[in-house]
């Protein structure tokens, strides 16, 4: 009698197994790799991306690339994610980190092939990740706060290649003081510093005022638009009052009912403004809206009122003049007041901007990005961002390393040297994964048009002969001291990319199912057949 066969999973379940699994893992990995590759570097290239609204964003920047691609394949988001965790831990580095782990899961293929079993590569890649991070403190350079230029240096570096090139010194210089001075005790936090961005004027008009800027002007142009002594009121309701966000419904049915109705409306109003100027404020942050008869009120009253503030910036302006937020007007009191010694409208081209100077806390700051389009000035954003990760956790960590791929080479090296030292067939394992290592120099020289086979031959025979510091300067196209040349990186961009990169790499060499329901019931896996990767992926 034929058996009745066994039905597990639903019809719209599609299943990878063993070798079709890995393989498809991998490919998908190593094409996310690929796409970045391009950008590595001072050399390397930019990318357009166009949003399904038509929102154009051009970067260099490898996490930016990949967040904006929309990728659905579940290997290649894995690889998104390292992307993401070296933004927040680091800033800088994202392209690095996603070339690794392509790298070593290209690699691990290799191996495959030969047939030797995934358990075997996974442990040799973890004691060659491990033994990287050994290396890498063993090698790293201790600097001190007070080391300013080396400092600028890594803000150089990291700038390099990005938009924010021709103007890489005056914003080094920018990012170096900035950081210092948030810094408190030993700490960083980069979220005290706002990034502000005005259109017009040129890229070197990018300046760092201390004080907080905003993106909003006065609401009213009979208000003044300086005032000094000021004591700024910051509140979370609306200076209005109906509240729009409520409908209400009233009925009318005479004139005098419509004329009292709007003169009650108007004594609420007055009452309101009353009560602001009774705190002796003579400025006010407001994050909801002002009608006009408000504004008109506080005009008359010469107070300087902004409405529609961002929370964020009405947490900075709290944080940097000690004023409070407050929700109630019943609470609005002196004591609630902050203060500054002038609240100031600029205009830029066509913005207006609200500049808070010489605020009661002095280490409130903002960089005030200017550029001639979007486009240029929020890539200017994302080097200066870069930037400023590396100082901050060069200061932080106080150690640092070559650039220019020196640093991988000399941990391919000895990572070679340990490998050669183990015995069984791990070794393999840890010798590709200092191989991997070398895609960052290859391609650093690849994407210059240098011939990457004699750029790493040089590259290895020179660190052999013991120059730890032998890199590729890519202002001379030469293989020097890196370091001397000042391509300096924070030591962190490397223990965080290396090691997200094993992680992931052996966690995708750990799989060898893959169960995936299809795009019918909208699952995410289903539809990664349409996301990267030739069209037989599932
Ligand atoms: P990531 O997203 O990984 O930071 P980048 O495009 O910023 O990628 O490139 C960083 C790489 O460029 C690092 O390996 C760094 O050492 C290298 N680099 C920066 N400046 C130079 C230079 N002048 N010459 C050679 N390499 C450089
Ligand atoms: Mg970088």
């Amino acid at each position: 009698m034929p058996e009745k066969p066994v039905v597990l999973m639903p019809e719209d379940v599609q299943r990878l197994l063993g070798r079709d699994a890995q393989r498809n893992n991998i490919l998908a990995a190593k094409m996310v790799a690929e796409i970045v590759k391009t950008t590595l570097g001072p050399k390397g290239m930019d990318k357009m991306l166009v949003s399904p609204t038509n929102d154009i964003t051009v970067t260099n920047d490898g996490v930016t690339i990949l967040e904006e691609m929309q990728i659905e394949h579940p290997a290649a988001r894995m690889m998104v994610e390292i992307a993401k965790t070296q933004e927040t831990e680091v800033g800088d580095g994202t392209t690095t980190a996603v070339m690794i782990a392509g790298k070593l899961l290209e690699n691990a293929e290799k191996l495959l092939d030969k047939k030797i079993h995934p358990i075997v590569i996974t442990k040799g890649y973890r004691m060659a990740s491990e033994k990287a991070q050994e290396i890498l403190k063993d090698i790293a350079i201790k600097i001190t706060p007070d080391d300013e230029d080396v400092l600028k240096q890594i803000a150089m570096t990291a700038m390099t290649g990005k938009g924010a090139e021709d103007s890489r010194d005056w914003f080094a210089d920018i990012i170096v003081k900035a950081v210092k001075q948030i810094r408190d005790n030993g700490k960083i936090n980069l979220g005290d510093i706002k990034i502000e961005k005005s259109k017009g004027d040129g890229i070197k008009d990018t300046e760092l005022i201390s004080g907080i800027v905003i993106d909003k002007g006065a609401i009213s142009r009979d208000m003044p638009n300086l005032v000094r002594g000021s004591r700024i009121a910051l509140v979370d309701f609306p200076l209005e009052l109906r509240n729009p966000e409520i409908e209400t419904k009233i009925s009318i049915s005479s004139p005098e009912q419509l004329h009292g109705f709007i003169e009650q409306e108007e004594r609420g109003i007055r009452e309101m403004i009353e009560k602001v100027k009774l705190s002796g404020a003579n400025v006010i942050f407001c994050q909801k809206g002002i009608d006009d008869f408000a504004q008109y009120l506080l005009a008359k009253e010469k107070i300087y009122a902004c409405r529609r503030v961002s929370r964020s910036d009405m947490e900075k302006i709290s944080k940097a003049t000690g004023a409070r937020i407050v929700s109630n007007l019943g609470e609005l009191s002196p004591f609630e007041l902050g203060n500054a010694d002038l609240v100031e409208e600029v205009v830029h081209g066509e913005d207006f901007l609200t500049y808070i100077r010489g605020c009661q806390n002095p280490k409130a700051l903002t960089i005030l990005i200017h550029g001639g389009s979007e486009h240029v000035i929020d890539e200017i954003e994302r080097a200066i961002k870069d930037g400023l990760g590396d100082v901050a956790c060069s200061l932080q960590s106080g150690l640092v390393v070559a650039g220019g791929g020196a640093v991988e080479m000399e941990l391919a090296k000895r990572i070679r040297e340990f490998g050669n030292s183990l015995s069984g067939r791990e070794q393999l394992a840890v010798e590709e994964f200092a191989s991997a290592l070398e895609f960052i120099p290859a391609s650093l020289a690849e994407n210059a048009g240098l011939d990457p086979i004699d750029v790493i031959a040089e590259l290895k025979s020179r660190h052999d002969s013991g120059e730890k510091n032998a890199g590729l300067n890519l202002f001379t196209n030469k293989i020097e001291n890196v370091l001397e040349a000042r391509i300096i990186e924070p030591l962190k961009i490397k223990t965080q990319a290396i090691s997200s990169a094993s992680e992931v790499a052996i966690m995708i060499l750990r799989i060898d199912d893959v169960i995936a329901s299809t795009g019918k019931r909208g699952n995410d896996f289903g539809k990664a057949q349409r996301g990267i990767g030739p069209e037989d992926m599932f």
